[in-house]
């Protein structure tokens, strides 16, 4: 039994056998007929062929960009496709062991890496991490084009999936009835998939390091959502307690209660609205269950489940929003324009970036810029969302807007899509346009996108790691992911300021305002609508029922004076009773992320 820790992203435990998803080392082994060694050496050639190719378009790049220097290491690397110990003995192996290309290529590989190993000179060491690079393009030439690489094929049995990177595009492919849990490697809290984890009630694990290289597919693993650990091969006395934790879970759980409906009064009768954060559309039931006065965001780039752009044509989406529509009326519904990263515009994680950017990063080429980018896939999504909005009420939400210069471009890109959608049947009635505030430059200029927004919607996932420099994919810093951070607050408290004259509504969209104490706090600093998982609903509408405005108030002005998050936690513990269950770890901080 090995015990891998990990944070814990979505409560619950489960156990079972393991499904693999490796997205950076596809090493599935699979054996393979006689009759197909020729197929799968033909595989090698050709993902040699595509690597070679690459690297010499790579070299000539180079050479005329950086000089011949820098550009002799790609040579090196197309010296090495061609070692005998690379491509030539992985088709041997394919022929000796009957396996696929990528499990020969692997095996090659680690043979390469053994004879390394041994060697005494530091410069032939160094070139591992070349040859590693060589092998990464092969592998990647090695899968089928647009297949976004390494997800496991369709599960016959419910499994455990343990990834070690689980993107959000894939997660969503997920069929939840044969997920047991999750434990990926990377991530933290508010990363996509934890967040879709938490919708679907799977237990998850984030940031368990490692941990995809002690497991074999098959190899029966128990993930604990709530203590944050994966466990390898449990044995039965750990099993047997989980189960009885679980079974007391289902035991306790909230008999369903009537539906609430309308808003929810403070105890002085201040009303607050309450929405649901949803991916997909069979999760309006639980928000309506759950009172939610409507969808207050809805990740529409969910659809896309990994594929391109432009995958999912105007007709599908337009079915996807009416249904929605229809189905939250007479509410309305929220619905955020993809917000996706450069990778997945091509529906291919594993495309090679351009020259002179990263493949991945927050801070790239995502959201908004790649819409403004892919202005036919845009305005095609945006065509949908009007003609859905023929059949209720629809909100467009624009992720990732740092600009005013941005917000135009996005309304310009309506004004032509209704122009289009205009006149091929009823009226249309203008769709409210609102911008996410997530980058710090929306939120210093709130004044200014107030003049052309119509509402705003604060989305502290990505707000916090833009402000506090903290990668939320990253498990190493998730400790410093801190919603309760002075500077945090100081820039909710502006954006609310900053809207007000306008009088432009201000919601908060991220995984903060599901948490009690954060949301009496964002109550005290002038937020009156939330929108979160339809789960959490019920437990912040009780809450905000138990306290007045004017304690909220005050407690946010004293708060705003205090040096750090510890101060904060603590004044918020002891000034609310209505928190005596708010979960403070043991450092005295609540367990929201990174204090867990
Ligand atoms: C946010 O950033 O807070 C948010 C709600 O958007 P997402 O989590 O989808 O980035
Ligand atoms: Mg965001």
């Amino acid at each position: 039994m090995t015990r891998v820790p990990g944070l814990p992203v979505s409560p619950g435990v489960a156990w079972g056998p393991a499904a693999l998803m490796l997205e950076r080392h596809p090493v599935m082994r699979c054996g393979i007929a006689a009759a197909n060694v020729e197929r799968e050496r033909g595989r090698l050639d050709r993902a040699r062929e595509a690597s070679a190719t690459q690297l010499r378009a790579i070299h000539a790049r180079v050479a005329q960009q950086a000089g011949a220097d820098l550009a002799s290491l790609f040579e090196a690397q197309l010296l090495m496709l061609d070692d005998d110990l690379l491509v030539p003995r992985a088709r041997r192996i394919v022929e000796s062991d009957r396996v696929n290309a990528e499990w020969a290529l692997d095996r090659a590989f680690d043979q390469f890496c053994a004879v390394f190993a041994d060697v005494g000179d530091d410069y032939l060491r160094e070139r591992r991490g070349d040859v590693a690079d060589v092998v990464g393009r092969l592998r990647r030439n090695l899968r089928p084009a647009g297949s976004g690489g390494g997800a496991p094929a369709a599960l016959a049995a419910p499994a455990v999936l343990v990834a070690d990177e689980l993107a959000p595009s894939f997660a969503a492919q997920i069929d939840p009835a044969m997920i047991l849990g999750v434990a990926f490697e990377t991530g933290s809290r508010t990363h996509h998939s934890a967040i879709l984890a938490r919708s679907l009630g799977i237990p998850a694990v984030a940031g368990a390091a490692l941990v995809t290289t002690y497991i074999r597919p098959g190899t029966l693993v128990l993930v604990d959502g709530d203590a944050g650990e994966v466990v390898i091969d449990p044995t039965p006395g750990v099993v047997e307690e989980a189960r009885r934790r679980r079974d007391r879970r289902a035991a306790g759980a909230a008999p369903p209660r009537a539906r609430p409906s309308g808003p929810v009064l403070t105890a002085d009768g201040a009303a607050v609205r309450f929405l649901a954060n949803i991916e997909r559309l069979e999760e309006v039931e639980a928000a309506r269950a759950a009172g939610a006065e409507g969808i207050g965001l809805f990740r529409s780039e969910f659809l896309l489940g990994g594929r391109a752009v432009d995958a999912c044509d105007e007709e599908a989406q337009y079915g996807v929003y009416r249904d929605l529509v229809e189905r939250m009326a007479p509410h309305a519904v929220t619905i955020r324009s993809f917000d996706i990263e450069e990778s997945q515009a091509s529906g291919r994680a594993d495309a090679e970036p351009e020259a002179g950017s990263r493949a991945r990063g927050p801070l790239g080429l995502r959201a908004i810029r790649l819409s403004l980018g892919h202005r036919e896939a845009f305005e095609t999504q945006l065509r949908a969302l009007a003609r859905a909005s023929r059949h209720g009420s629809v909100r467009v939400l624009l992720p990732f807007v740092s600009s005013v210069d941005e917000l135009r471009s996005a309304r310009a890109a309506l004004r032509s899509a209704t122009h289009a959608v205009q006149g091929t049947g009823p009226e249309l009635t203008a769709m409210p346009v609102g911008v996410m505030v997530e980058v710090p430059s929306a939120a210093l200029t709130v004044d200014l996108l107030a003049a052309e927004a119509d509402f705003f919607s604060i989305g502290t996932n990505d707000l916090i790691q833009f402000c506090l420099a903290v990668d939320r994919a990253d498990r190493r810093v998730a400790g410093l992911f801190d919603p309760l951070h002075p500077a945090i607050l100081r820039v909710i408290r502006q954006v609310v300021r900053l809207a007000r004259p306008r009088g432009r509504p201000v919601a908060v969209c991220g995984e903060m305002a599901a948490d009690p104490g954060a949301l009496l706090l964002l109550l005290g600093l002038g937020v009156t609508e939330f929108s979160m998982s339809p789960a959490a609903i019920p437990e912040a509408r009780d809450l905000v029922r138990r306290v007045t405005m004017g304690e909220v108030r005050r407690a946010a002005a004293r708060a705003l004076s205090l040096p750090t998050s510890l101060d904060i936690a603590a004044l918020l513990a002891a000034r609310f009773p209505a928190l005596a269950s708010w979960p403070l770890g043991r450092d005295g901080r609540p367990h929201m992320e990174g204090h867990s």
